[in-house]
């Protein structure tokens, strides 16, 4: 931020992007709206870099801050022409909060089992051991969320629907040293003392693996001049990433998609415009600004996010993705019957009907990925398909005309496996 600001890049911090622009399947801009005053923007651009996070905000618990990850990257890019990869590839983390509801799935670091805290089910028992007796707590994230969900599913979580996480035993020092975050955001939220007191947790989806179909080469998608990076891309962490590696691929990602984009942008020799394209964005906006049904959009959210949690959290079945799909047909027809009020505090409502509409695209890729996808990979779990299936060896790739099609992955170049295998001979692989 500070880098743009010196190199006087115009930074619009209040708009809310509702639509890409294209013109015969080439990006030509932006269209959306302030969310403070209203103001509509037309910004025209030869390439788009699409940074607008995963959709882990479409389940009830999540580690996203309030209104960010609702999958807008994954509608944005849809209705531009671009497909999505591996939707329902999610990484859950084990340690979420779960009161108050609005801040339910707010993280509890690892580093709290990394300096000795100890997980015990509603019973008092040390469940870990029933899942990884040599690692214990120290085991991997997805391991301690499936563990986790398995003691609350079988009725040995606590009355919230949660586990105990305990750092109470450690000396007072150690957790002012080593854990001051923690100790802070628990008196925060819970006005909670974790020197004396065990945290109330449950797993919590934490980031998406999946997002936009990108060329791995330089993060190019079906779409001219439309790019993805981050959360918003796919396919760089395979179906579960290693903790600490978003920040690594962003910085490095962002170099080679901005040089690529830069050098699109560049050779472009001309950029066509379409009335047409802008017409349709800023009719969608006004006719949501006037829409003024019974149905409210909050309300739709909640819904939509209770029903990813029952039917597509941490581990799913073919009979609950099922059900889930039914439900969200019926969240769909009433989302014809929205009713938007910005008031005088801002245009927030406008952005949370067009957050419904993108979560509602997001979770039905999810769902019908999850639900092709019948082995169990990374971090998704099949209870029904417990093992891993060599024929899925593949991505999954989602739009709304052709559903789930597969798509083979390119062998690791051999030079490229020498050296991961040199690098874990020397340790020096973090994880
Ligand atoms: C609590 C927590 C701790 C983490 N710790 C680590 C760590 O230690 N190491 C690590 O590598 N990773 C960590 N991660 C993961 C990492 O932070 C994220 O994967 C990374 O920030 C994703 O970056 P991003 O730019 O893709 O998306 P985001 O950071 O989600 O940014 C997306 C941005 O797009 C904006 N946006 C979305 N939709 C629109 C729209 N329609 N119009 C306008 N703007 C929009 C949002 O407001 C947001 O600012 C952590 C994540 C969390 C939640």
């Amino acid at each position: 931020m500070q880098r743009s600001e010196q190199l006087e890049i115009p930074i619009l911090d209040t708009m809310y992007v509702t639509d890409i622009l294209t013109d015969d399947n080439r990006v030509f801009g932006a269209y959306g709206f302030d969310i403070n005053d209203g103001t509509r923007y037309l910004i025209h651009a030869d390439a788009v870099i699409l940074a607008a996070g995963g959709h882990n905000r479409i389940w009830r618990r999540t580690s996203s801050r309030r209104d960010e990850n609702t999958g807008d990257s994954f509608r944005l890019a849809v209705e531009a022409g671009a497909r999505l990869r591996d939707p329902e590839l999610v990484q859950f983390h084990p340690s979420g909060i779960i009161e108050p509801e609005h801040a339910a799935g707010t993280l509890i670091s690892e580093a709290a089992r990394g300096e000795g805290g100890i997980l015990r089910n509603a019973l008092g028992e040390r469940f870990m051991e029933r899942y990884d007796p040599e690692r214990m707590e120290l085991s991997t994230r997805d391991r301690v969320a499936l563990a986790a969900y398995t003691e609350i599913q079988e009725g040995r979580g606590t009355e919230n629907g949660g586990v105990w996480l305990d750092v109470s035993h450690l000396p007072r020092h150690t957790i002012m040293e080593r854990l001051p975050r923690v100790y802070q955001t628990m008196i925060e939220v819970q006005m909670l003392d974790i020197t004396r007191e065990a945290v109330e947790i449950a797993p919590t989806a934490h980031y998406s693996m999946g997002g936009v179909w990108v060329n791995p080469e330089d993060h190019s998608t079906d779409v001219d001049g439309l790019y993805a990076i981050g959360e918003a891309s796919s396919g760089l962490h395979g179906a579960n990433r290693l903790g600490g590696n978003s920040l690594i691929e962003l910085l490095v990602y962002g170099r080679i998609v901005g040089q690529a984009a830069a050098a699109y942008s560049a050779n472009l020799p001309a950029q066509t415009r379409s009335t047409d394209a802008i017409d349709a964005a800023r009719g969608e906006l006004d006719r949501l600004l006037a829409a003024d049904g019974a149905e409210n959009v909050r309300a739709l959210q909640r819904a939509i996010r209770n029903m990813m949690t029952d039917h597509a959290g941490v581990v799913r079945s073919e009979e609950g993705l099922r059900e889930g799909l039914r439900k969200l047909d019926a969240i769909e027809a009433r989302m014809a019957d929205l009713g938007i009020h910005p008031d005088i505090a801002g245009f927030q409502d406008l952005a949370h009907a067009y957050d419904l509409k993108s979560s509602a695209l997001a979770a039905r890729a999810t769902l019908e990925a999850a639900l092709e996808r019948r082995e169990t990979r990374g971090a998704h779990n099949r209870s029904d398909y417990p093992e891993m299936d060599p024929d899925l060896q593949v991505n999954l790739v989602w739009s709304p005309d052709t559903g789930v099609t597969r798509e083979a992955i390119d062998p690791i170049p051999e030079e490229i496996s020498e050296l991961i295998r040199e690098v874990s001979v020397e340790g020096k692989l973090v994880e």
